[in-house]
């Protein structure tokens, strides 16, 4: 659980102007709830309720066995590079060289490492909203400044365009995105990506961070595109992925770039003095990970999809839940500002955030309020629960709301 740290003068500014993750903040607090007695479901956290594929954990009892114990090279081992730099082509059409790729411990560190190396005092990012918890905190704690980029159910919480042009300035330094998106679960297609890559071509000192963690959660409708793919941005593009979603790693932390080497380089020195290279065992077994089709994970993305369909469509029959089609992740994001104003069972909703603190107490359900992803309109559920779960979870709101 994430202890609740007081501002106070004795610590620096830095960490006082940071907010707790509230994706982990909601899971410790239902966690808490649990402990003490409450049938809380969880549908806050993003993470995969499947174990780690039996193919993948082999891999690292054998690494286990036979004795990787040792520091790895700070930058990630380099059968490992190997595995990534297959991968990126296979799945990517992307060329990588060794010196472009850094492996970390998770890609929550990949991207920590990138603002790190990337960003001055001042510097602006800009997040189209809604954008994944921890961007604008990992933002601020490179002293750059998050710009959000409002965007809405009725454009698929996609940026436009004309959005990106309008929200550019001389201090714009990055463009950071996922794709699937967490929260919204929307898909950026290789059209639309070239359209906002048009749009950097007026601009060539934006370096651009592209999320891809969720790529392989997809459910068909859009094929993923990678914005480094485009031959004009690719040196100035970081790619960023993960095992943690697609292969139910959460636990095991690794995530990794592929980028300009300049970047990598600064990113493998900072590494170097933080944290070192990324844990050993959990290397070798992503090497199988990375190395296997992907298909083998398929199962996991047919079942995402399966429950997909089954709560967007309990959602859409409770009044005052508006939801857009999630094409990957496995996150639905409703619009829920019908129900601000009203009073229920004696309380007064007034936001998003009291919103979801009103589902935890009155239906015990954990989901995560729409401000920590920069758009206060709407509420985060994860579906990577059971059918038994879901269909719980919603019925108990429903009746909460009734
Ligand atoms: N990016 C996005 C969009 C995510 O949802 C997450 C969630 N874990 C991360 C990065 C960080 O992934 P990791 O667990 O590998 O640190
Ligand atoms: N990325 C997941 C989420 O959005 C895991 C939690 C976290 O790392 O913040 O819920």
């Amino acid at each position: 659980m994430i202890p609740s740290v007081q501002m106070t003068q004795e610590l620096s500014e830095r960490i006082n102007s940071v907010t707790p993750s509230a994706t982990l903040e909601m899971a410790a607090k239902a966690r808490k709830l649990r402990a003490a007695g409450k049938d809380i479901i969880g549908l806050s956290l993003g993470e995969p309720d499947f174990n780690t594929p039996d193919y993948i954990k082999d891999a690292a009892i054998q690494a286990v066995n036979d004795d990787y114990n040792s520091y790895t090279p700070v930058d990630g081992y380099v059968d490992l590079k190997n595995a990534i730099i297959i991968k990126f082509k296979r799945d990517n059409g992307l060329t990588y060289e060794h010196s472009q790729l850094v492996v970390s411990t998770g890609a929550k560190q990949a991207l920590y490492n990138v603002a790190q190396v990337v960003l001055n005092k001042g510097d602006e990012v800009l997040l189209p909203c809604p954008y994944w918890v921890s961007y604008s905190d990992i933002v601020k704690l490179a002293d750059g400044i998050p710009v959000e980029i409002p965007t809405s159910l009725e454009s698929d919480f996609k940026m436009t365009p004309e959005q990106l042009e309008a929200a550019i300035t001389p201090n714009t330094k990055m463009l950071w995105y996922s794709s699937p998106c967490n929260p919204s679960g929307s898909i950026y297609s290789e059209k639309e990506l070239r359209a906002l890559a048009d749009v950097l071509q007026k601009h060539p000192k934006i370096i651009v961070v592209s999320d891809e963690i969720y790529e392989h959660i997809n459910y068909g409708v859009t094929e993923h595109a990678s914005m480094a793919a485009f031959e004009d941005m690719y040196d100035r593009t970081v790619t960023v992925n993960g095992v943690a979603k697609a292969f139910a790693m959460t636990g095991w932390r690794i995530g990794y770039i592929g980028a300009p080497t300049y970047i990598a380089r600064a990113c493998n020195k900072l590494q170097g003095q933080v944290t070192s290279g990324a844990n050993c065992i959990a290397q070798r077994a992503v090497i199988t990970a990375l190395t296997e089709s992907p298909s083998k994970v398929q199962y996991m993305v047919d079942e995402f999809k399966a429950r997909r369909k089954i709560i967007l469509g309990l959602l859409n029959a409770i009044p005052g839940f508006k939801c857009n089609e999630p094409e990957g992740a496995f996150y639905v994001y409703p619009d829920i500002t019908a129900h601000f104003g009203k009073t229920y069972n004696g309380v007064t909703i007034h936001n998003a955030s009291d919103f979801a603190m009103y589902l935890l107490e009155y239906a015990n359900v954990a989901t995560v309020t729409g401000d920590a992803f920069g758009n206060g309109n709407c509420i985060r559920i994860s579906y990577a629960a059971s059918e038994k779960e879901i269909r719980e979870a919603i019925s108990r709101i429903q009746a909460a709301l009734n």
